[in-house]
């Protein structure tokens, strides 16, 4: 038997104001890095930031003023967002240190870190890794990436009814600390994308629901859930 090979082909995200894609090497994310929500999952304190991954191929770009449309997942009857600042790293390195990590930045992002929240709880229960619940295909949409450094206020609408807010210094750790942390685990490259964590108000969404992100400075992430 024989068949025709087709090479994967390469993740990317759409660039602001450009043609041009940015080419994903990796997903970083951290876990739990807003006070408000990290109470809610149960979890107080600063403790030493953690981390998981989606595949590089989960990223859904999302171009300018375009919506966004993202299949319903299998095997969950919990699909929740988490609004997510994203950093997009455009120079390598190991243990980079935190005075110097904001040169390795090459732009930022909003991006949706959707979650089976189902399926990452048992997960939890059982002491098992989050991949089915947090590296699942289509499970990272993202905007265009913006060269400009955001600050300010971070939210989250479902059909126009507010769910999600937060300002980014509201981090436990920023992003030049996560960046430092990160790359004491792993030697970041260029292409690497991190999502920095979310603020309170994760709640489901169903078919149908249209998701609007915005983070000052970066405009806003349209998406809709569909069957
Ligand atoms: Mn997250």
């Amino acid at each position: 038997m024989t068949f025709v090979f087709s090479p994967p082909a390469q993740a990317s995200v759409a660039i602001a104001g450009s043609a041009d894609l940015f080419p994903v090497h990796r997903i970083y994310c951290v876990g739990r890095n807003y006070a408000d929500h990290a109470i809610e999952m149960g979890d107080t304190g600063r403790e030493a930031p953690f981390f998981f991954m989606k595949p590089a191929d989960a990223v859904l770009p999302v171009a300018e003023g375009s919506v966004g449309v993202m299949p319903y997942p299998s095997m969950t009857q919990d699909l929740q967002h988490e609004i997510e600042l994203v950093v997009a790293i455009g120079r390598g390195g190991k243990d980079i240190a935190v005075a110097d990590a904001v040169a390795h930045i090459w732009g930022y992002a909003i991006g949706l870190d959707m979650t089976r929240r189902d399926l990452q709880g048992a997960s939890k229960k059982l002491g098992r890794p989050w991949c089915t619940g947090k590296g699942f295909d289509y499970s990272a949409p993202i905007g265009p990436l913006h060269r400009e450094v955001p600050s300010g206020t971070i939210s989250l609408q479902v059909n126009g009814v507010p769910r999600q807010a937060g300002t980014l210094g509201n981090m436990i750790w920023n992003v030049a600390e996560t960046i430092a942390q990160l790359s004491t685990l792993f030697e970041l490259q260029a292409g690497d994308l991190i999502f920095t964590g979310t603020p309170a108000g994760v709640a489901a969404v169903v078919p149908g629901d249209l998701l609007e992100g915005r983070i000052e400075g970066l405009g806003s992430l349209q998406v809709r859930i569909d069957q």
